[in-house]
């Protein structure tokens, strides 16, 4: 048959409180504007992020009731450390209560003032940790990523001529390489094994190590079978494991692709360093087998780690995304393509040209999104990912203006992406009203998540 189903059916269900504009108007009003303040009973349809958000299936309940609680040396954790060693390959499996903690250890090694982290684009939190441990955290997305409205298979690739400048350069203050798949900040975009294999060239010839930032590590996987010369007939398991098998070590949100509410982990190959990670572990998240987690969270991400690199699911989830951008763009709304892995991106700059980079187009959009339909999405653009330039203290504007849509996994059905498709075309067809926001309040880091916005009633003449 051609019709993709979800291929589950549904046992437990969580009603949704329907709102109206003028009800909604008050609450985004109450919030100061940031979506990050509402609470989760007045959104209709909750695409803030797919972070924690996902459903789990019955397998994984069933899990948690074996969850062992001991405190040192739980069936919970082998149970854990058994299936994360082999998803990904790596000996030690370092867990921890969420990606950012990982990230965390992670800098506490490799950062520190006057060293240089690349990667293809850090996520908020990674630039975050990098940042406050003293290095500087250097983007270097790939020449195709630029355009959002090219077809390009892979616009998640680092630029490798500008790695292999920077090691080049700055080669002694490099201290760790690492590239994020799918690419979040760039739009859910994958990236090519041919790029992970040439980043692992480079970083044996200049003797650097190279992590990846694996939080959507499946669907990467299954994007790579679907595009990438050579991998159709191979398993998502198969290719997700030979984009390990390139890195020394991965730090990993079990929120995304562990299917799980809360976890994540830091794994690597070197014995040395895993025991430097254990001995920081003991000091801020927990002993070395449960990590900030409860066994019950360890067994569930285990069991996750086994569903998501099903091909059924990965066909399914793929193919409700496609469906939403595939049906945005044929109504000529300004839409991330080629379709990423986790989100449909809005491209707000097109979008919303009226509104300059520094009215934030992409939180104006968010805004107008929730006060249509209820929904509820997330700027990533220069509010999120935009930073003062360290040589010129001068605020810089982020590569794109997106607003993200984020897809909870194995939550909503065809008739919600049927609504939010609805929405989106509502806003569109009244675009040219749309005004942009000023900051009334932020503060000094990951400003997006508390930040206080004003409505502008006139956009400023650029
Ligand atoms: C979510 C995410 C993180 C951080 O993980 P948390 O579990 O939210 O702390 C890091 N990198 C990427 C690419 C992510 O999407």
């Amino acid at each position: 048959m051609k019709t993709i189903i979800e291929p589950f059916r549904i046992k437990s269900v969580e009603p949704i409180r329907m709102t109206e504009r003028p009800e909604r108007e008050r609450l985004l009003a109450a919030a100061h504007w940031n979506l990050f303040g509402l609470r989760a009973e007045d959104v209709i349809i909750d695409l803030l992020t797919d972070s924690g958000t996902g459903a789990m299936s019955s397998e994984q309940w069933a899990a948690i009731m074996r969850g062992d609680e001991s405190y040192a040396g739980a069936k919970s954790f082998g149970r854990f450390e058994e299936a994360a060693q082999r998803r990904t390959g790596f000996e030690h499996v370092i867990p921890t209560h969420q990606g950012r903690a990982a990230e965390h250890l992670l800098f506490a090694v490799y950062g520190g003032a006057g060293k240089r982290v690349l990667n293809n684009t850090h996520f908020d939190t990674t630039r975050a940790n990098c940042e406050a441990s003293g290095a500087r955290a250097v983007d270097l997305p790939g020449p195709a990523g630029e355009d959002t409205t090219s077809d390009a298979p892979f616009k998640g690739d680092i630029d490798l001529v500008a790695l292999e400048r920077e090691l080049a350069e700055h080669g002694d203050a490099v201290s760790l390489v690492m590239v994020t798949i799918t690419n979040n900040a760039g739009g859910g975009q994958p990236v090519s094994l041919a790029c992970l294999r040439k980043v692992r060239e480079l970083c044996d010839r200049y003797g650097k190590p190279f992590f990846l930032d694996a939080c959507r590590f499946a669907e990467n996987a299954y994007l790579v079978q679907q595009r990438e010369t050579g991998c159709s007939g191979r398993s998502v398991a198969e290719i997700a494991r030979e984009a390990f098998d390139l890195a020394d070590g991965c730090t990993v949100s079990a929120k995304k692709d562990g299917m799980a509410n809360i976890g994540g982990f830091l794994a690597c190959r070197d014995a040395d360093l895993a025991a430097r990670l254990r001995q920081m572990l003991v000091v801020t998240e927990g002993f070395p087998t449960y990590g900030g987690l409860a066994g019950r969270d360890l067994e569930a991400i285990a069991q996750g780690l086994d569903e998501v690199v099903r091909e059924d699911y990965q066909e399914y989830r793929h193919a409700s995304i496609r469906y939403v951008v595939d049906r945005l763009h044929a109504a000529g709304v300004p839409v991330l393509r080629p379709a990423g892995g986790h989100a449909i991106f809005l491209d707000a700059a097109r979008f919303l040209p009226q509104i300059p980079w520094n009215e934030y187009p992409g939180q104006a959009l968010a805004a107008e999104l929730y006060l249509a339909g209820g929904i509820r999405s997330c700027e990533i653009g220069s509010l999120m990912l935009g930073r003062v330039d360290p040589d010129s203290g001068n605020e810089l504007p982020a590569h794109h203006e997106l607003v993200r849509l984020a897809i909870p996994r194995r939550t909503y059905t065809q008739s919600h992406m049927d609504y939010l498709i609805e929405v989106v075309l509502d806003v569109h067809a009244r675009k040219e009203a749309l005004r942009g926001v000023g900051i009334v309040w932020q503060p000094a880091v990951l400003r997006h998540f508390s930040a206080h916005f004003e409505p502008l009633a006139k956009t400023a003449a650029v």
